[in-house]
């Protein structure tokens, strides 16, 4: 199809003032009188818009704790802890966690393991 007409305009390519003066290039056409492919409002909408929606980081529902009493004995010696990092007790922490899902428990040698980085360079 060799160009539908504006739908703005109605394809003169100019639009009159909505104040009655002097008529103005039709924004939509740019004065060509032919509908755009896609307007640019209406494109960017669809298309550019969604990496706004991108989630922030993912946050599990819920706290999400040890459930064993080492665990949380654990959980706080790390949370406690004066030589790591927030990012590292976070990831203990999370190990924590997972240890327990898989084993039922803390292991000693886990807890030993968990313990030795919490007091790393004391
Ligand atoms: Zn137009």
């Amino acid at each position: 199809m060799d160009g539908e007409l504006c739908r703005m305009c109605g394809g003169d390519g100019r639009v009159g003032n909505a104040l009655g003066g002097s008529s103005v290039t039709c924004p939509s056409c740019h004065g060509s009188g032919r509908r755009a492919e896609a307007s640019p409002g209406f494109h960017d909408v669809t298309k550019t818009k969604p990496s706004h929606h991108r989630p922030a980081v993912a946050i599990p529902t819920g706290p999400r704790g040890p459930t064993t009493a080492e665990g949380a004995q654990l959980a706080l010696e790390v949370s406690a802890s004066t030589v790591l990092a927030e990012d590292a007790k976070a990831r203990l922490l999370a190990e924590i966690v997972n240890h327990e899902s898989t084993h039922g428990r803390c292991t000693r040698t886990f807890i030993k393991k968990v313990r030795k980085q919490t007091r790393l360079g004391r």
